[in-house]
């Protein structure tokens, strides 16, 4: 299924990076309903076939890549080959995200250099390795999945927040750079969403921190992967550059 506002009889091509579990998998998921090819993208191919079965007994379409993101040239190389073998590259999805959390008097510069490879850096080869097929087609979404820590930052994390604050200005250079060849580039930043990521935190934690969200509840993986929708439809070709935050107006940013 296409949406009303998107080209007739084109299937659009995408690909999502981290798309095993968590908010990936709801975006995977959510853009095959919408009628995309989806290639899904994570480190660990098990998980990623399990969510290509659930998009094809659905009747959609998925491809399955593993390759880890912090590997820049086996990462390129797979765009890349993605783009060729479906012959576009219409939607670009970058996801995959890791934490290392600890104060900054504590953390290691493994523990920096580790977060700002997976969430910055290997955004951006993407992007790169992304742009010239998405030229060719002269059309492009690109939607870089940031964080509300990349925006007001939070104690603990400066490895991640950097890297998520770098996303932001990297996101607005591109869109600069490309929007004029029918590309447009945004970051989706997400608050407190219930995954994996957020499994972790002690009750006492969510409760302090759902008296602070203005809709009362963490967020749904269907969530993000709603305004994700959105963003990377034909119909949003005006909206590049942008920064939105889904947080259940945590930070009203
Ligand atoms: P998650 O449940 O931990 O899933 C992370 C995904 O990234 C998995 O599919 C994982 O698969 C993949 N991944 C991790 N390292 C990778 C690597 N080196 N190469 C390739 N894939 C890799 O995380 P999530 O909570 O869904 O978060 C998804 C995104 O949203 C992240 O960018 C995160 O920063 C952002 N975010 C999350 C929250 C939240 O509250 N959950 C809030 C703000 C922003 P493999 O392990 O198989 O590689």
């Amino acid at each position: 299924m296409t949406t009303s506002a998107d080209s007739e009889s084109i299937q659009r091509v995408a690909i999502v990076t981290g798309a095993s579990r968590g908010i990936g998998k709801s975006i995977a998921l959510t853009l095959a309903r919408d009628g995309r090819h989806v290639a899904l993208l994570a480190r660990s191919e098990g998980p990623l076939s399990e969510v290509k079965s659930l998009i094809e007994e659905a009747g959609g379409s998925a491809s399955v890549h593993a390759v880890d993101a912090g590997d820049s040239a086996q990462l390129a190389g797979v765009i890349e080959s993605i783009a060729s073998e479906q012959g576009r590259l219409d939607i670009l999805v970058n996801n995959a995200g890791i934490t290392k959390d600890n104060l900054a008097l504590r953390m290691s510069d493994e523990d920096f250099d580790a977060v700002i490879n997976v969430n910055l850096k290997a955004a951006f080869v993407t992007c790169r390795a992304a742009i010239r097929p998405m030229m060719r087609g002269k059309f492009g979404r690109i939607v870089n999945i940031g964080s509300t820590s990349g925006v007001v930052g939070n104690a603990g994390q400066a490895n991640y927040a950097a890297a998520k604050a770098g996303l932001i200005g990297m996101s607005r250079s591109l869109a600069r750079e490309i929007g004029g060849k029918g590309i447009t580039v945004n970051v989706i930043a997400p608050g407190f969403i219930e995954t994996d990521m957020t499994a972790g935190l002690p009750d006492s934690v969510k409760t302090q921190l759902t008296g602070s969200i203005a809709t009362k509840r963490l967020g749904t993986v269907e969530d993000i992967a709603n305004a994700v929708s959105y963003v990377s439809s034909d119909g949003a070709g005006y909206l590049t550059g942008q920064c939105i935050c889904v947080d259940g107006g945590l930070t009203m940013c």
